[in-house]
């Protein structure tokens, strides 16, 4: 049997994992069943087994027939806070928690590879080191911590790699590009404090949804204003909440929102103008303003050797016009801290299938995926790995 068709066979065994984690999904750093199936299969195939790594994070080590270079292959476990609205016989059991980015099938898929790889233990120089990381949705992350815990040594990575799934592709087509390919994902607070008082009295109050409302806007102008246009730049104020009733003028606001760059030297410059522009907004309109700002996920890069190698791999896998290069995603992957760490990279499978109806958006309550590209990410996990280790 090749690759393909011991991949192919293995295909029920791979959707009833996906869709057994799909049923009992879990939060980040709590991923207590789900890393008890992944210890206990990656046992069973016979790997060396760390878990409560960063807390849920499970590790398994494949050692070669020979030494030699070791490779990283990497999937997240986590779901989301949100109530599933699908109706499928595998539906999320554990209210308000959904796998709705398909952290699911990044698991499963990643398994089921382990299984297949262990099998071809004899033709590998070196070793795989699968890593099955808690909690990428929330920074800080799972990744981050696995470092701090010695991931990437014993024995020292050398290269790392990765997948998602995309429903924002069709299914089949592998997406990648060199270079930044996720944007540095930052996150700010501000605290407006006004003085409360009486709707019908404004001016013995100081009104802190006005001065909230002129922040919002003013902070638009960093990106028009203040950035180089040829850099991208998002600044999104994600949650505002001020106030209890119509009549009454609050004592305070509070904002909360997000910047995206790819640019880790333009990022560090985010947090003076955002604080310049809360602080003297507010000051103008009598009131006082604090912010505070956390700079979270990197950008994600791609080495140059090893996207070409992921596209010759890819296109081996699913031939050559179903391997495109996508744009870069303002969105934000903890991948990247792997990646800061060892040479390596991350690529998109298109698992969007509109005649199926699954065409859902990542994060939507509605999300779900074309499970007929699973047996393709478990190609490319395999052929990734023997293809650097024979
Ligand atoms: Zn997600
Ligand atoms: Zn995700």
């Amino acid at each position: 049997m090749d690759i393909k068709e011991e991949v192919l066979s293995l295909k029920d065994e791979l959707v009833s994992l996906r869709r057994d984690f799909h049923k009992h999904p879990e939060l980040g750093f709590n991923e207590k069943r789900t890393a008890g199936i992944v210890e206990n299969y990656l046992k069973d195939c016979g790997l060396e087994v760390k878990s409560g790594v960063a807390k849920t994070g499970v590790v398994g080590l494949l050692k070669g027939k020979e030494g030699g270079q070791t490779v990283l292959l990497r999937a997240d476990m986590d779901a989301l806070p949100i109530e599933e609205l699908n109706n499928v016989p595998y539906k999320s059991v554990n209210k308000g928690i959904m796998h709705a980015c398909g952290h699911d099938g990044h698991t499963a898929m990643l398994l089921v590879a382990a299984k297949v790889l262990s099998r071809h233990r004899d033709e590998i120089k070196g070793n795989v080191k699968f890593v099955f990381q808690p909690s990428e949705e929330k920074d800080p992350g799972g990744a981050i911590k696995m470092i701090e815990e010695g991931v990437m040594e014993n024995p020292h990575v050398d290269k790392a790699f990765g997948l998602h799934l995309g429903n924002m592709i069709p299914a089949g087509i592998i997406g990648i590009k060199e270079g930044v390919m996720t944007a540095e994902a930052d996150r700010f607070k501000i605290e407006i404090k006004g003085k409360g008082g009486h709707g019908a009295y404004p001016h013995t109050s100081v009104d802190p949804v006005v001065i909230a409302s002129q922040i919002v806007m003013s902070l638009q102008t960093i990106v028009s204003r203040e950035i180089n246009p040829i850099n991208p730049i998002v600044i999104t104020v994600g949650k505002i909440h001020s106030g209890d009733v119509f009549n009454v003028i609050p004592e305070s606001a509070e904002l909360l929102g997000t910047v995206r760059t790819l640019d880790k030297n333009l990022a560090k410059t985010i947090p003076e103008k955002i604080e310049r522009i809360a602080k003297n907004t507010a000051a103008a309109f009598r009131g006082e303003a604090k912010t505070e700002y956390a700079f979270g996920y990197p950008p994600l890069i791609n080495s140059k050797e090893e996207t070409q190698y992921v596209i010759s791999v890819a296109r081996n896998v699913v031939g050559e016009k179903r391997v495109v290069k996508t744009p870069v995603s303002m969105g934000g992957e903890d991948m990247a801290y792997f990646l800061e760490k060892a040479k390596g990279a991350f690529f998109w499978l298109g698992s969007m299938n509109k005649e199926k109806g699954l065409d859902k958006p990542h994060h939507s309550a509605y999300f779900d995926f074309d499970e007929d590209v699973m047996s393709i990410g478990v190609e490319m996990h395999v052929k990734i790995a023997l293809g650097l280790l024979k």
